[in-house]
């Protein structure tokens, strides 16, 4: 089941980046709320189908990733997993976070990168962090204003234990995929400014199972899919 799925997003995303002429995008899992059975057996499809990818997970909660880090650490002959954290981050968790991820893809305030960086262990490479911004400017959302990237950027590129990767939206969900398109094309204009002011940015996190045509239409690089990878959650 999951090599049939899988199959079908990186279809997806390969006709996609094809269409719009662009280098396809990484494909992150979201295991939100899925099993650590589900976990592994995707991971396991996803390294013999494509044996030099990096397989990456994307877990919206500090507390839920690590309790499925320790059981798939019992399972035998599991690929490396790269993990991810895409959900909003409370700055008490942040010392747990900066040990249980590779990347925090939800970074938006000027604490949560001192906090990120002073608890980053030494004895790992730093951890990859990505800006989320609110491009819809809903005040009910996370992420930081457009006009904050670039201070907060500096900040980041400014700490040795981190290590400023790019930016992350989740634009309002509309049941017209074509009206998400402006917010992401936005995105694209704010990753293309902050890639000339720092040359470690390469990362734009921005598509879901619903999205990810229009979202590497306008130049996504990593698109987040846990839906059509995993099925309904419920
Ligand atoms: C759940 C989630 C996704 C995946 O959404 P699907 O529609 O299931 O593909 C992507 N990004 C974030 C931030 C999420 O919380």
């Amino acid at each position: 089941m999951y090599q049939r799925r899988l199959h079908e997003v990186l279809q997806r995303i390969d006709n996609a980046a094809g269409d719009a002429g662009r280098p396809a995008p990484r494909l992150l899992a979201v295991s939100k709320r899925h099993s650590a059975t589900a976990v592994a057996e995707l991971a396991g499809a996803w390294a013999r189908m494509q044996p030099q990818a990096i397989v990456a997970l994307g877990e919206n909660y500090v507390q839920e990733a690590v309790a499925k880090q320790s059981e798939l650490n019992r399972q035998p002959a599991l690929p490396a997993i790269e993990w991810h954290l895409i959900g909003h981050l409370q700055s008490n968790k942040a010392r747990e976070a900066a040990t249980a991820f590779d990347w925090v893809q939800t970074v938006d305030r000027p604490r949560l990168v001192d906090a990120l960086a002073r608890h980053r262990p030494t004895d790992r490479p730093p951890l990859n962090v990505l800006l989320q911004v609110n491009i819809d400017d809903e005040s009910s959302k996370h992420g930081c204003a457009p006009d904050a990237v670039a201070d907060l950027a500096a900040a980041i590129a400014a700490h040795p234990s981190l290590r400023l990767r790019g930016l992350m939206a989740i634009p309002t969900p509309h049941d017209d995929v074509e009206r998400r398109r402006p917010a992401f094309a936005r995105m694209h204009a704010l990753f293309s400014e902050l890639q000339a002011a720092h040359p470690s940015v390469d990362t734009l996190s921005m598509g879901m199972s619903d999205d990810l045509e229009v979202a590497i239409a306008e130049g996504a690089t990593m698109v987040r899919v846990g839906t059509a990878l995993f099925g309904a959650r419920d």
